[in-house]
């Protein structure tokens, strides 16, 4: 077993903060992978919040997983140490049922997700990609195409492959008219990957607020769904519907766009389905359909496709300490359009603190107290924040030149030199090394407990 630093939550009501788990140690058919970049799909906030109600704790998210080999079994010819790999939202399955036999492992009745899902020993808690490292068997590894940047891949791996599927399985191509209802996470990489099949390309939004953006990633009309009219128009008009959202839709209304013998895919969970009824599907033979992730198979298909193609995500990258903030931003649809966690920031996680005492502002000095962000004694993420909010502070980030000024102003006003030392009330001393921003708990015995570089993250008060 080796120990992984991860970023997830012990029950549903927490926000996500640091957490070290367990790996196996890497076996014969095993892949070991640093973890460069991992997506933030809608599903792990689902998930982390128990929505789905089949939640198990403590759960780390994530399952658009990019990064390097590192370490191979014995038995693994098809990655050598340095490849470009990904995972995504399966990292086994039973391999007996029919479906595994036909490559559709997100069907099997044994899937073994990559996080909220047990482990094929049917006892470890599989844990996902907000980690630096993650071990998975050959078979679920994923070549990522060297003309693709890894950031901008990761999301390929549930958003890319979720629209990719039914757009290959209703066979999206030239000559074919499809609409994709949403321009989210999902629906961007739905019409990137659309107009590359060569079909004619209609975005569905409630307004037509994203009109310029849906054509600038390919989409040939924009129609808004608050407008009656466009229901009209499109009467009878779509071969396929790929119906991205998760909110509560008239699907009878929808379908009612689609040709004769044509389809509907959903892709979301609203979370009260509507109710439908039989006409619009008995006239015109219409199809509602679902549709979930995709096989191993066709993932790989899907990211050479990808590759030839120059199809990555839009992003927004964060640090992982961004995370509760960008799950907020991902409720209210403010994300253009996947936020992704650069996991080298769990690496080097630390909230530094600066505050302004008075007798340190008299001198015109910033002062800055770091605290220890794994703080389980002591606060909870969102405890540390609301503590400091409550006090005035606010969130914010330095430059590492605004960070050794105020360093050297400490160091100047401190009589005890670069390391800045404080006992706690426990007996534990913290150190701080104030010209590196390097930061350690010591703890009573002696054993040296959480170790961070900073960020240059910071708490500041408005005076
Ligand atoms: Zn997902
Ligand atoms: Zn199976």
């Amino acid at each position: 077993m080796q120990q992984i630093k991860a970023y997830g939550v012990q029950s549903a009501t927490q926000p996500l903060g640091p957490l070290q788990i367990q790996r196996r140690d890497v076996g014969v058919n095993d892949v070991s992978i640093d973890i460069a970049y991992c997506g933030v799909c809608h599903s792990d906030i689902h998930q982390t919040r128990n929505e789905w109600g089949n939640s198990l704790f403590p759960m780390v998210p994530g399952h658009e997983i990019v990064g390097t080999v590192t370490t191979i079994g014995t038995g693994v010819k098809r990655f050598k140490v340095g490849d470009k790999v990904g995972v995504g939202c399966l990292v086994d399955s039973c391999r007996e049922c029919p479906d595994c036999k036909e490559g559709l492992e997100q069907f099997c009745t044994r899937p073994i997700f990559t996080y909220n899902s047990l482990e094929k020993d049917n006892k470890t808690l599989a844990q996902g990609g907000y980690s630096t490292k993650i071990v998975v068997h050959q078979d679920f590894v994923l070549r990522i195409p060297d003309n693709l940047p890894l950031d901008r891949t990761a999301p390929l791996l549930c958003a890319g492959i979720t629209t990719y599927s039914p757009l290959r399985h209703w066979n999206a191509g030239p000559g074919k008219k499809v609409a994709i209802i949403g321009l989210g996470g999902l629906g961007h990489m739905a019409v990137k990957i659309a107009k590359a099949m060569k079909a004619e390309v209609t975005v569905l939004s409630r307004t037509l607020d994203k009109k310029d953006d849906a054509i600038r990633l390919g989409a040939d009309h924009v129609y808004a769904t608050n407008d009656p009219k466009t229901f009209e128009q499109l009467g009878r008009h779509f071969d396929l519907i790929i119906n991205t959202v998760s909110v509560k839709l008239d699907w009878g209304a929808y379908l009612g766009m689609v040709k004769r013998d044509g389809s509907m895919v959903l892709l979301g969970v609203p979370s009260d389905a509507p109710e439908l009824h039989a006409f619009p599907l008995i006239f015109g033979r219409r199809s509602l359909a679902g549709s979930l992730i995709g096989g191993i198979k066709e993932t790989q298909e899907m990211l050479d496709f990808c590759g030839k193609h120059n199809i990555t995500s839009d992003i927004e990258l964060i640090p992982i300490s961004k995370i509760n903030e960008a799950y907020d931003r991902v409720m209210k649809a403010d994300v253009k359009y996947r936020f992704v966690i650069d996991m080298a920031s769990l690496n080097i996680f630390l909230y530094l603190i600066i505050v302004f005492p008075p007798f340190i502002a008299h001198q015109g000095a910033f002062a800055f107290e770091a605290v220890d962000s794994l703080k389980a004694a002591y606060f909870a993420p969102g405890e540390l924040r609301e503590h400091y909010e409550k006090h005035g502070y606010q969130f914010g980030s330095i430059t590492e030149e605004q960070y050794l000024q105020g360093a050297q102003a400490l160091l100047d006003a401190s009589p005890g030199g670069d390391i800045l030392e404080k006992i706690r009330p426990n007996g534990d001393v913290e150190h701080f090394r104030i010209s590196t921003g390097e930061f350690a708990v010591m703890t009573k015995r002696g054993r040296i407990r959480t170790y961070f570089r900073t960020n240059y993250e910071y708490w500041i008060r408005r005076e």
